[in-house]
């Protein structure tokens, strides 16, 4: 698919979650929130649902919660518009109420859709309802930090999952605030193992018998379709150069805990720097604390006219 053809497809979606009267949420609806950000990008986020200000702009993220990730996002030196940011359902829920079932579920295609268009190495999670769709039967307080394959059916084709809090929830607390940060600094090197997995993919399809190749549409390893038990461990998913060893899952929590445990957040200075088709990061600072990162952080948000709307 060429960068046109893929932008031409996000914004067809974009057409139809505008007029879409699929689920009740549309009823009371100001403006649908489709997504928005790089179309070229290897990392997508995706929320739970817009809220007020998401709903009267047509844009996702745009309130506290949004001004939080750009700030987390800055920390490990990425910006918005270098990732895709959408939400599992793209209208407001009544009151910021969470999204129901049949509401997921009527909205999922196009979630599927903007994924299979994008084709991400990574998607991050924000809050518990993201996770849910790419890291089902895992608990937030437990899967927070951690990373596993995403099975292809929710449209991502060879993506990792990486999970964190929403950001509304960081602004609720400060311990989930500073679990937000150290989760951040994991996201490169989350996309570090993303990419060589798919590398990886990319070289056994290539070594692959012609007469035994697969074609395209079942090119699925068999570790994303297994069942969490059978997800292959931390370490076959960490970079290479990454020497720090996986750490146990939580003690006690074992039987829900996620497969893949990504090594504990490393401080942003010692992070490998893994930039989505992006500019290159300053790794030469010192890592600051948690919240002086956040601090030190202009809170602007970026400008419209440097975003690619849909
Ligand atoms: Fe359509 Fe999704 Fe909005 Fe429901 S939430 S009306 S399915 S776009």
């Amino acid at each position: 698919m060429t960068d046109g053809e893929r932008q031409a497809a996000l914004q067809q979606i974009a057409n139809e979650v505008r007029v879409c009267t699929g689920c009740r949420l549309h009823q009371q609806r100001t403006r649908s929130v489709p997504g928005e950000g790089n179309p070229d990008t290897e990392v997508v986020f995706v929320g739970e649902g817009p809220g007020f200000n998401e709903d009267r702009e047509g844009r996702p993220f745009v309130g506290r919660a949004g001004a939080l990730l750009v700030r987390l996002l800055a920390s490990v030196g990425w910006r918005r518009e270098d990732v895709f940011i959408t939400n599992v359902v793209k209208c407001r829920p009544p009151e910021n109420r969470d999204p129901m079932p049949d509401e997921i579920a009527a909205c999922a295609p196009f979630l599927q859709r903007q994924l299979q268009v994008l084709d991400p190495a990574l998607v991050v999670t924000l809050g518990r309802y993201s996770m849910a769709t790419f890291v089902p039967d895992a608990r937030i307080s437990q899967a927070h930090g951690t990373m596993r394959p995403v099975d292809p059916a929710t449209g991502a084709p060879d993506a990792l999952a990486f999970a964190m809090y929403h950001p509304a929830a960081a602004l609720r607390s400060t311990d989930i605030e500073q679990a937000s940060v150290r989760d951040m600094a994991g996201v490169p090197l989350a996309l570090l193992a993303a990419r060589d997995r798919r590398e990886q993919h990319a070289a056994e399809f290539a070594a692959a018998p012609a007469e035994t190749a697969a074609p395209a549409e079942e090119l699925a390893p068999a570790e994303e379709l297994a069942p969490a038990e059978e997800l292959a461990p931390a370490e076959e998913l960490a970079p290479a150069e990454e020497p720090a060893p996986a750490p146990e899952p939580p003690a006690g929590n074992a039987p829900d805990a996620p497969a893949a445990y990504l090594p504990a957040a490393a401080p942003v200075a010692d992070v490998p720097r893994a930039i989505p088709a992006i500019r290159a990061a300053d790794a030469a600072s010192a890592a600051p604390p948690a919240h002086a990162v956040l601090a030190s952080l202009a809170d602007a948000e970026t400008p419209t006219d440097q975003l690619t709307l849909f």
